[in-house]
């Protein structure tokens, strides 16, 4: 089979409950073998675990499987996230590098758990219960807070008190983003630049990471993601095309039921970029 980005379905970027996602690994697989992905990367947050029944379950349904990760990092005390695809996830030097995030994530969430304490909600249970998956997020806390009845929803949950300015907001120490890189690197993968267009930078500052993203080692970037605004898929397709990056695609899905992040539904790649697929030898 040959896969061109063109004309093949194809989604790079996606969760399991292994990190916020909801779905197993393998429930994951099925979803998308049923909405005709051929090529599939599980790219959960800060831990591979959840590669290996990935793979499995790839090989059951006929599908092309890339394992991924995308690693928290920090850019000029920015949180930008890396996509690291085809990698191996038992490789040592990436291992030890989870198990820096995972141990931060944790402390983050104590943290957070004490503000919320301190704010009078539930904060101790609530950390108790985000610190049982394997990479706990702020999506956990937020969920918990809408399943114990303190919000209407997970999204309001998080509005109201874990975002940037609310009473549970805990800022996050993640390593460099040319450490996320380099692990990637380590690991025998290749490093891709997740959602360029949400981290609210100004052009000259986004040419900026971009210019030190490729300087580090970096070979791709998302392209193409489900509601991305015309103006914006533009401006990445100019960025992409100018420092010469790969253009990756994927859904960024988290779970079934929220339209904006279908599973393997997006746009095509933009015209006159290379499809990262080349990058991947697919
Ligand atoms: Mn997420
Ligand atoms: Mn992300
Ligand atoms: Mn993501």
């Amino acid at each position: 089979m040959t896969l061109s980005t063109l004309d093949a379905r194809i989604d790079l970027h996606t969760h399991s409950h292994c990190s916020d996602g909801v779905l197993a690994p393998a429930a994951l697989v099925a979803l998308a073998a049923q909405r005709q992905v051929q090529l599939l990367a599980l790219t959960d947050h800060d831990t591979a675990i959840g590669c290996a029944e990935a793979l499995a379950a790839c090989q059951a349904h006929g599908l092309r499987f890339v394992p991924g990760i995308e690693l928290s990092s920090l850019w000029e005390q920015r949180e930008v996230h890396v996509i690291g695809l085809n990698i191996d996830p038992a490789h040592a030097s990436l291992q030890a590098h989870c198990a820096t995030l995972l141990q931060l994530r944790r402390q983050r969430i104590a943290a957070i758990g004490e503000r919320l304490a301190r704010a009078g909600l539930p904060g101790a249970e609530l950390a108790r219960q985000a610190l049982q998956a394997p990479a706990p997020t702020r999506t956990h806390l937020a969920r918990l807070l809408c399943a114990h009845g303190l919000a209407a929803s997970a999204e309001a949950g998080f509005e109201r008190w874990l975002k940037q300015g609310q009473p549970g907001y805990v800022a996050a120490l993640w390593p460099p983003l040319t450490d996320a890189v380099n692990r990637i690197v380590d690991a025998g993968g290749i490093a891709v630049l997740a959602h360029p267009h949400r981290y609210r930078l100004s052009s000259g500052r986004l040419r900026e990471l971009l210019a030190q993203f490729k300087a580090a080692g970096g070979v791709g970037m998302e392209v193409s993601l489900p509601g991305t605004a015309p103006r914006d898929a533009d401006r990445l397709a100019a960025l992409a095309r100018h420092f010469d990056l790969a253009g990756s695609i994927g859904s960024d899905f988290h779970q079934p039921g929220l339209p904006w992040r279908p599973l393997g539904r997006f746009a095509k790649l933009p015209d006159r970029i290379t499809p990262i697929t080349d990058r991947l030898g697919l």
